[in-house]
């Protein structure tokens, strides 16, 4: 499938003038469009509900444009609470799927109402130690071991994963929570990330469905809920076919009537834990082109870094790049699009085929929505960029500034670093980076 930019080089253009590159950008169009189909899909479940998984893109903005979806949050950190407190959810709209869970993350899940997942056998004791009582619903994280094979494809390695219970421990979990006045329960897995393959979710849901009437029948524990996680993915490359969320959702309907319906447990709901597949599409990297570089290899320099988007340092992973203003022009150029990092994986791409590239062009790195802006960090005392919202109207707003020095050192209670600086710099340095 051919991929296109969601946005041109005359409107970046325009963008830029307020809001310096780089800079990550959301569609709000596609963001609706893809949400409300997903909402459709699942819509033969009548207690389906989508957890957007709030580390793929933690903005409060982003979440409450889902939230008009019926989506709620999967958190996993006590930050990640706060914010999905702070967009107005609680009780039943937050799962928490955490691991290997700080006591005080228990409590603030707790007081929020969320619906806790446990990720391991000990946490029950943790958790009513940390509680003073265990919740009326909780959930467990389930992890078969082995591999997770679709035929003879291998899609992932559970057996190599540090999360959840083993099948045994879920058994004898259930046992303990009941006994313990438990009365919902869910069960959770997540098996392989990133699948581009309609068929992950009804073959998870299939190995769950099986699993919570085995549960159901030899413990006597109610399974209110089969949570399939994450896991849906993007189609990074071009040559991917994009998954059918359609077809994802009839998939698993037709394996919940297989399974579930006939042993008496049709009112179970289905959730959804999904962050790539709301949002990854949804964002581009927008970044300048600064330097050209002639050694051994053809390099183009841009203004932003691994910092702003970490996915090609860390896994390799793939990101798609449009040259924008040169949409049509041959790809007859070979590049190595790199950062400012002090780091040789700090490359956007490598050995990439590229319409010829200027210095002043301005390039979109694609589907940077989810896991991108939010798996930034600081190194090399680098700062976070801006997130822009593109409106459904064509209107641009602003829905994260960008970080400032003054940001970077504000952790240094003390250290008045403004006022230490040489006086001829001060007014340099302001700490605005727009004013620099
Ligand atoms: C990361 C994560 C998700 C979301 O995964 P995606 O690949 O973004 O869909 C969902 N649930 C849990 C527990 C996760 O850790």
């Amino acid at each position: 499938m051919e991929k296109k930019a969601f946005v041109t080089r005359q409107l970046v253009e325009e963008i830029a003038k307020t809001y310096p590159t780089p800079f990550h950008i959301y569609d709000e169009r596609g963001i609706r469009e893809n949400a409300r189909a997903l909402k459709e899909a699942f819509s033969w479940n009548p207690g389906y509900k989508e957890f957007f998984a709030v580390k793929a893109a933690p903005n409060p903005f982003l979440m409450e444009i889902l939230k008009e979806y019926g989506c709620g949050s999967d958190c996993s950190s006590y930050t990640e609470l706060m914010l999905a407190g702070a967009v107005g959810m609680k009780g039943e709209d937050i799962m928490f799927s955490s691991n290997e869970t700080p006591a005080e993350e228990y409590v603030l899940a707790a007081k929020l109402g969320a619906t806790i997942n446990l990720d391991d056998i000990t946490h029950i004791d943790f958790l009513e130690k940390t509680l003073g009582y265990l919740p009326k619903t909780l959930s467990c994280r389930f992890n078969p071991g082995g591999y997770f094979a679709m035929g003879t494809d291998i899609m992932d390695n559970p057996g190599d994963a540090k999360y959840g219970f083993t099948k045994e421990q879920m058994f004898e979990g259930f046992r303990i929570l009941k006994e313990r006045g438990v009365e919902r329960f869910g069960i959770h897995a997540f098996l392989a990330s990133n699948t581009v393959s309609n068929e992950y979710y009804p073959e998870l849901a299939r190995q769950l469905f099986e699993l919570a009437v085995e549960l159901q029948r030899e413990t006597g524990a109610k399974i209110a809920f089969v949570n399939l996680s994450g896991g849906i993915g993007i189609p990074y490359r071009p040559d991917q076919e994009p998954n059918d969320i359609r077809v994802i959702g009839e998939g698993v309907r037709k394996a919940f009537e297989e399974i579930l319906t006939p042993a008496g447990m049709g009112d179970v709901a289905i959730y959804t834990e999904l962050g790539r597949y709301m949002t990854g599409p949804f964002g581009h990297l927008v970044t300048k082109v600064i330097h050209e570089k002639h050694i051994h290899k053809e390099y183009v320099g841009v203004d932003a870094c691994a910092v702003n988007l970490m996915r090609p340092a860390m896994y390799g992973a793939y990101h798609h790049i449009t040259v924008l203003g040169k949409e049509d022009a041959p790809c007859d150029h070979t590049y190595d699009v790199v950062g400012s990092l002090c780091e040789n994986n700090d490359k956007f791409a490598i050995d990439r085929a590229l319409p010829k590239v200027e210095i002043g062009d301005y390039i979109a790195i694609h589907d940077t929505g989810a896991h991108g802006f939010s798996m930034g960090y600081n190194y090399n005392g680098k700062l976070k960029s801006a997130e822009l919202l593109l409106k459904e109207d064509g209107s641009v707003e602003l829905i994260r500034r960008a970080e400032t020095p003054k940001d970077y050192f504000a952790t240094f209670d003390g250290f008045e670093i403004y006022d230490r600086m040489f006086p001829e710099c001060q007014d340099t340095v302001t700490g605005n980076r727009a004013e620099m």
